[in-house]
């Protein structure tokens, strides 16, 4: 089910929020680096990473990427898709850099062929 470039999500062991990769500019290594406090990791499969942090990662596109195939994701059918009207979609809450938006909900349609994603 993965294809080429997955990674897995990572968290944070100090306070469970979603980690980002980066890179350490001075030294020129991937690092995990968490955007709540001061934890960093070294990236423990560096290669992956590289093209991707090339191309400014669309962080919403690599998360939707990884959750749309995670089978423990709450689904629900109270929010079909607005694209191609599938019944039930995915959902979960984004982390981002804006504290504003942490809360923010974001939806995934839970069809395959259209992976259409939105927020409310
Ligand atoms: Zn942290
Ligand atoms: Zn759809």
């Amino acid at each position: 089910m993965s294809g080429p470039g997955f990674v897995g999500i990572k968290f944070c062991p100090e306070c469970n929020n979603m980690l980002y990769p980066r890179e350490d500019k001075e030294s020129r290594v991937l690092m995990y680096a968490c955007r709540n406090c001061e934890h960093r990791q070294l990236a423990d499969n560096p290669c992956i990473y590289v093209n991707k942090l090339m191309h400014e990662v669309d962080e919403l596109t690599q998360i939707v990427a990884d959750v749309i195939h995670d089978p423990t994701l709450p689904k629900t059918e109270d929010h079909p898709c607005p694209k191609c009207t599938h019944p039930v979609s995915v959902f979960f809450q984004a982390q981002t850099r804006r504290a504003e938006e942490e809360m923010r909900l974001y939806y995934v349609c839970a069809n395959m062929s259209c992976q259409h994603r939105w927020t409310e």
